[in-house]
């Protein structure tokens, strides 16, 4: 009964086909456009809903029956804040995109637009799957941009110039409906003066009269028709409350009282659809909206979250190069001094940076120094035929010259020269050769070096 035209006072034969397949079945197929069916009278009879108010819930039926279906085209607003909920579209294979949530650690709700239809059907792989959050604050901000009173007031005068034109049209209009009506009393006045002796001439002019007659009132079907179909003229109120509505759209979207329902209902009014591609760099945004305008949007993507947190590469070069001459603790301190951060963009610590020297295999102040030929204190008591407590006792006294390669104080000693300290150099007398100009690596390392 929905369907049936017969209700709108339309009289209709097929709307039916039956066609007759390739194994001689015969199919029935839906004739759609009217003008292929077979009849299709309007104000047939009294109808119970006019034929305007059938079509309008054939479309109503029509998008409701979408929501539900494959496609899921343009289905209500809901609740969640996806602004795009319904109207973005799969750039690869062009099918609508629904809508995952999950909760950030404030607790916001952030929409994640997936494409999931070969998921679902054949158990593939998600076709996209898209940050939403970026696009929707994006996309926003378009929208905002584009109905800007500047834009407005252009509309609004381009809508005057239509109203002039439509108005010097209708004039138009109205002297051709003038001119058949004065041909036609013409007709009639050339049909009265006749002799009615002169039949020929008599059935002549009357045929003429009745052309004339027809030409009148096609023309005058033809105003009557223009003027029912031309669209209303917006009176200054209208045109200021337009106005107004423009200034206001920007404070109400962004409110965030706003509640979601009704803000994805403001941009359905203002988009028709978002179709969206993501590759390996950007995500770009084909924006439709209703006026035949498009915008395309190009947003990077968002990098994971390990890529955000990690050491920039101009710092592990720093503690790379720093490691061949300062300790852990350090290079901290000349980090923070120089104000550079970690990844997580929190200052050094020595642990930071025994982290970093190990995540990149930085070679280690330890190997650098064996490297270049320096000697343990084992080796150094050897080397100089001394005990370890010696090698100590000259190194304080500035004899040899050792290096601190880590935070806890242990040494590496430059190997002995052509002229190595000799035993007989120690106490009493070494306070006496002590160079006042040999400085300690560092006050603290009497304790406890090795
Ligand atoms: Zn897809």
């Amino acid at each position: 009964m929905l369907h049936n035209p017969r209700y709108a006072g339309v009289f209709s034969f097929g709307r039916h086909r039956q066609i007759l397949g390739p194994n001689h079945k015969t199919h029935t197929r839906p004739v759609t456009a009217r003008h292929e069916q077979i009849a299709f009278i309007p104000a047939a009879h009294p109808g119970y809903i006019t034929l305007a108010a059938f079509d309008a819930n054939q479309a109503r039926l029509a998008e409701c029956a979408a929501a539900h279906g494959t496609d899921r085209k343009a289905g209500p607003p809901r609740e969640g804040p996806a602004l795009l909920q319904g109207i973005i579209v799969c750039g690869r294979c062009g099918r609508r995109m629904t809508v995952r949530y999950h909760l950030a650690r404030d607790g916001a709700e952030l929409p994640t637009y997936v494409c999931q239809h070969d998921k679902v059907e054949n158990a593939g792989p998600d076709c996209q799957t898209i940050p939403g959050a970026g696009i929707d604050s994006a996309i926003g901000a378009l929208l905002i941009d584009t109905l800007t009173p500047l834009t407005v007031e252009a509309a609004l005068t381009v809508t005057a110039e239509l109203e002039h034109r439509a108005h010097q049209a209708d004039q138009l209009r109205a002297a051709a409906v003038e001119r058949a009506r004065y041909h036609a009393d013409l007709a009639r006045r050339r049909y009265l003066a006749v002799d009615p002796a002169n039949r020929l001439v008599a059935d002549t002019l009357e045929a003429d009269w009745n052309n004339a007659l027809r030409a009148h009132r096609d023309a005058q079907d033809t105003y009557d028709q223009a003027t029912n179909t031309a669209t209303g003229t917006l009176t200054d109120a209208q045109q200021a409350r337009i106005r107004q509505l423009v200034t206001d759209f920007p404070a109400i979207f962004n409110d965030p009282r706003t509640p979601h329902r009704e803000r994805k209902r403001m941009a359905r009014l203002l988009l028709t659809d978002v179709t969206v591609t993501k590759t390996a760099d950007t995500i770009t945004c084909h924006v439709r909206l209703p006026g035949g305008q498009n915008h395309t949007l190009t947003l990077p993507t968002l990098k994971p979250a390990w890529l955000l947190r990690k050491t920039p590469p101009h710092v592990v070069a720093a503690v790379d190069d720093l490691l061949g001459h300062h300790t852990h603790t350090e290079i901290a301190d000349i980090l923070n001094n120089r104000g550079l951060t970690s990844g997580e963009g929190r200052p050094f610590h020595k642990l930071t940076v025994a982290r970093i020297a190990r995540n990149y295999q930085l070679p280690s102040r330890e190997q650098r120094l064996r490297e270049a030929g320096l000697l343990t204190l084992t080796e150094m008591a050897a080397a100089l035929n001394v005990s370890t407590g010696t090698v100590k006792t000259w190194r304080d006294a500035g004899l040899v010259n050792g290096h601190r390669f880590n935070d806890h104080g242990q040494m590496l000693y430059d190997p002995p020269g052509p002229n190595p300290p000799t035993r007989h150099q120690g106490h009493p007398a070494l306070t006496k050769r002590r160079p006042a100009q040999t400085p300690q690596p560092i006050a603290t390392n009497q304790r406890g070096a090795v």
